[in-house]
């Protein structure tokens, strides 16, 4: 059996104030190396329970974010091609370590859709979806169902809501949007480590999460510029700050994109 796992940083144990996120912030080299513990934790719960691959694809921002010698060494980093593998069937199920709730979610640590500052809000057939349903449902397209969430409180209620009964660790609560109280790290890992072997239990049972097709895509743009600046030849511009594209398929991660 294989997995893939996304990373993302904003749902990391430890990661709790908004400058820990960005490349030039205090606190971001720690972020990075909560960020291997993390994912070792996941990885060690998924080899525990049996898989013989897992991948993992550093996904927070531009992708620089592993630091390649806290990596469990047993695990196979894709820096490219995690789409492919995704294409080719080539795991059981995918994951998300570390990920946020969508834009708008109260309570939440650090809520955004792909882009806090231009996106506003994100639909997929009239549902408000995240980047949690992006990532979902592009593997639910291939039939791989997503079985791990982990990262802050707010975004495994959406993943629950989402996609039913899946394992889920919480490793931290938001206080306002800026800021969290993360779990102890121990506590965190062992959370992770335990949603992990779970996950794994789930192959089978848990459906794929698969967007209706044709599907509709909304995008409300925080401002009128950003929404000029998303506009092109694959969605219309319905609103002052509004696209709307129509999917016959989904091919690539992109096409859930403007
Ligand atoms: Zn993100």
């Amino acid at each position: 059996m294989k997995a893939l796992l996304m990373t993302d940083l904003e749902g990391i144990t430890g990661v709790d104030s908004i400058d820990m996120i960005f490349d030039q912030g205090s606190g971001y080299k720690t972020a990075c190396e909560n960020l291997m513990a993390d994912v070792n934790a996941a990885a060690d719960g998924l080899f525990a329970a049996g898989l013989d691959e897992v991948f993992v694809v550093d996904g927070h921002g531009g992708g620089a974010n592993f630091i390649p010698s806290l990596l469990d060494p047993r695990v196979t980093w894709l820096k490219t091609g995690w789409e492919d593998v995704i294409r080719e069937r080539k795991v059981d199920f995918y994951g998300e370590v570390g990920l946020h709730a969508m834009a708008g979610t109260p309570n939440a640590f650090l809520d955004h859709t792909q882009n806090s500052r231009e996106w506003f809000s994100y639909e997929i057939n009239g549902r408000p979806s995240g980047e949690l349903a992006q990532g979902a449902g592009f593997a639910g397209v291939f039939g791989i169902p997503t079985l791990l969430v982990t990262g802050d409180f707010a975004v495994c209620e959406e993943a629950k809501y989402l996609l039913g009964d899946i394992a889920v660790a919480a490793v931290k609560r938001a206080v306002g949007r800026n800021r969290a109280v993360s779990l102890p790290a121990g506590e965190a890992r062992a959370l992770i480590r335990e949603a992990a072997v779970r996950a794994a239990g789930l192959v089978g049972t848990v459906r794929p999460y698969r967007i209706h097709m044709p599907a509709e895509l909304t995008f409300v743009f925080q401002r009128t510029d950003y929404c000029e600046n998303h506009q092109n030849d694959k969605n219309e511009r319905v609103g002052p700050r509004t696209l709307k594209k129509r999917l016959d398929r989904i091919e690539s991660y992109l096409d859930l994109m403007p």
